[in-house]
């Protein structure tokens, strides 16, 4: 029956063995979540909101920000939408910005009523969760749960985030964590550099690690939205750490998902710890070689 076929096409991604992995898709726009719904995610994992305002002439006001999420929410209608802050500095600097050097959560806190703007045009409603990028300590997380009642969620974007991670989850409703920042930062490299499969490396690995303890010790979701979550072989290795969603570009979401079903979840996690204690990142590519990764 056609109803039973679209919910294993849209359902959420389990096992072999039977442990769910929430696949959501990371966004920017309506195009890009009508694209991720298509394709199977249950929601979206990251909506990266400064994107749409890399070019304002000044932080935007509250009606700024409804226009942009309205269309979004309306096509999500309840499911998870996981809205970011606005995570400006560094490479998504807009003008009137230039030359600050702070970046994320701490930039927008010391700017609170452009912070209380966009939290309000976020709101409480179903679904919604707030994430916060570049998330330092847990009084990052309090200070923002001043402004919304909202579930809020914490980025681990650096390895100072990922060594407090226990008290950071403590603070917050849930972690996801950037693998994009955070191989750049455990590595010291470029995170545009073309080509790399640095986050195999195991000194990334073991970060990762240590959120997913954290998480799991807390009982909080954890997630993954940067690349890392599209690579299919870093699949077994993130769920094998305790990652429990995946946040993907829509073109991955149907990859992510048979990824997810392939997988054993204690030979994953077999798999994840010996990694962690591989000595190089070719070591590491050789074990999932030998699982059949
Ligand atoms: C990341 O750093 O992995 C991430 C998801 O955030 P962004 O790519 O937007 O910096
Ligand atoms: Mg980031």
């Amino acid at each position: 029956p056609v109803r039973q076929t679209r919910a294993v096409a849209t359902g959420p991604a389990v096992t072999r063995d039977g442990v769910r992995v929430r696949i959501l898709v990371n966004a920017a726009g309506p195009a890009e979540v009508r694209a991720g719904l298509a394709a199977g995610a249950e929601g979206v994992g990251l909506l990266r909101t400064e994107l749409a305002f890399l070019d304002a002439p000044d932080w935007p006001d509250e009606p700024a920000h409804r226009r942009r999420l309205e269309p979004v929410l309306e096509l999500l209608a309840g499911r998870i939408a996981t809205v970011r802050v606005l995570d400006f500095g560094g490479d998504k600097t807009p003008p009137f910005l230039q030359g600050i050097s702070e970046r994320g959560i701490a930039l927008l806190l010391g700017q609170p009523e452009a912070l209380a703007a966009q939290l309000r045009a976020i709101g409480t409603a179903d679904g919604i969760r707030v994430l916060l990028p570049l998330v330092r300590d847990a009084a990052d997380v309090e200070a923002v749960r001043a402004h919304t009642t909202a579930p809020l969620g914490a980025m681990i974007e650096t390895a100072a985030a990922a060594a407090r991670a226990d008290e950071i989850a403590a603070a917050a409703d849930f972690l996801s964590i950037g693998t994009n920042d955070l191989t750049a930062d455990v590595l010291g490299v470029d995170r545009f550099a073309p080509g790399t499969v640095a986050t195999y490396d195991p000194r990334v690995l073991a970060q990762i690690a240590r959120v997913g303890e954290a998480a799991n010790a807390r009982g909080r979701v954890l997630e993954v939205c940067g690349e890392a979550a599209s690579d299919p072989r870093m699949v077994p290795l993130l769920v094998g750490l305790g990652v429990t969603e995946l946040s993907v570009g829509a073109a991955r979401v149907a990859e992510t998902h048979a990824a997810v079903r392939a997988l054993d979840s204690g030979a994953a996690s077999e798999l994840a710890r010996a990694a962690v204690a591989a000595p190089d990142l070719a070591a590491v590519e050789r074990l999932l070689g030998e699982a059949g990764h």
